[in-house]
């Protein structure tokens, strides 16, 4: 049976960039011989334009038909005035919430050829690969009650509510470890079980998930240990898995390990294993149209899709190498040039990528 693929290029650098991406993806399509289909859709402010609404009806029911999405980025100036319930940005989460993306990967690695690019020194970080699982639908972000009330002596009171079941804990514990799986098989799970209940059961749940894995190691690590360690020794890790909040702010602390924003790719997962996969950037509207965008991260959103949803490890593995052996010839956009290397635009990183594939 043929695989399914939505390709929402979206706004801003969206569609340069998903051009590039979808060039390699049909030529692993046919080098590999894998039998996949896409077709676009309309997401975030280009489809507000065309419809009046960020997520057309006609968009989700392609995506829920899909097995796969790849998503450019959403967003612009253009729409920033418009009501809350129709930003672009609204379209995103629509998305995110009606597919029930609950497990977000977010790979920070850092090209040796790129070392100089990160603020830590080379020899900490040259190499560096490592997957954040972070959970996306739950934890303190969306925990009831919250709110801020006024208390009887007047003074005003803020209050969130960290609250995460077993079943929750559980298939976000299986998305870990099934990535491990596909890498090296150890998962790290970030936890503050010396103060927090809520996560001195998310704690014992990993253990018993990793029973169901007994090819798979479990370590656990408090957040503040995780956080030091990511700066200090980050290549120690293979997957790190945590709650929403613990997630939100080390997988932007490791993607800063890496010193450029434009290689980072990222998925969002179902139980299904359906995916929706993107860039860790946004639309860039400062450069948008010039033809400088740097297309690796949605080129390498595409090896990320081929491994997590397609289950087309060689045909991912072969992106990997290409968008390393191109980075090994000096060729660089303009966000990653450094002394010495051939400043290049978008569409020529894409031609490169598919030299390398093809060669
Ligand atoms: P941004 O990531 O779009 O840009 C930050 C900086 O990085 C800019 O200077 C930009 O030129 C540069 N940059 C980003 N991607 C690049 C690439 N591929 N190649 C070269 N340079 C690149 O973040 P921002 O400026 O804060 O946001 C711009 C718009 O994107 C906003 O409307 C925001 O809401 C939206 N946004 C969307 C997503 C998404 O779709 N997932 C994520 C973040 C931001």
């Amino acid at each position: 049976m043929s695989k399914k693929v939505l390709v929402l290029p979206g706004d801003g650098i969206g569609p340069e960039i998903v051009e590039q991406a979808v060039r390699v993806l049909d030529q692993v399509n046919s080098q590999f011989n894998l039998g996949i289909e896409h077709e676009s859709a309309l997401l975030g402010g280009a489809a507000y334009d065309e419809t009046g609404s960020p997520l057309p009806d006609v968009t989700l029911e392609k995506a829920k038909a899909s097995d796969a999405i790849l998503l450019g980025a959403v967003g612009g100036p253009k729409w920033d005035g418009l009501d809350m319930s129709v930003r672009p940005e609204k379209g995103l989460l629509g998305m995110r919430s009606n597919l029930e993306l609950f497990s977000n990967l977010r790979p920070a690695i850092l090209y040796p050829q790129l070392a100089d690019a990160s603020s830590l020194k080379p020899e900490i970080v040259a190499g560096l690969d490592i997957l954040i699982v972070r959970e996306l639908t739950g934890g303190i972000y969306f925990g009831q009650p919250r709110g801020i009330r006024t208390l009887e002596n007047g003074e005003r009171e803020g209050f969130n509510t960290y609250v995460y079941s077993e079943s929750e804990i559980r298939r976000i514990a299986r998305s870990a470890f099934d990535a491990a799986r596909q890498r090296n098989k150890r998962v790290c799970s970030i936890d503050k079980s010396n103060v927090l209940e809520v996560t001195v059961l998310w704690k014992e749940i990993m253990e018993e998930v990793a029973k169901e894995y007994p090819d798979v190691e479990l370590s656990h690590m408090l957040v503040d240990n995780a956080a030091m360690q990511l700066v200090r020794a980050p290549k120690q890790f293979d997957v790190m898995v945590t709650g929403n909040m613990f997630g939100d702010i080390l997988s932007d602390a490791a993607a800063m390990l890496t010193g450029s924003i434009g290689m980072l790719p990222s998925a969002s997962l179902n139980e299904k294993g359906q995916g929706m996969y993107e860039p860790c950037h946004g639309s860039a509207p400062d450069i948008a149209g010039k033809g400088i965008a740097n297309p690796l991260a949605t080129i390498l959103s595409v090896a990320m899709m081929l491994r997590y949803s397609l289950g087309e490890k060689d045909a991912a593995n072969a992106i990997e190498k290409a968008v390393s052996d191109v980075l090994d010839q000096g060729l660089r956009t303009a966000d990653i040039a450094s002394e010495g290397s051939k400043t290049v635009s978008t569409s020529q990183m894409g031609d490169a990528v598919l030299a390398a594939l093809k060669a």
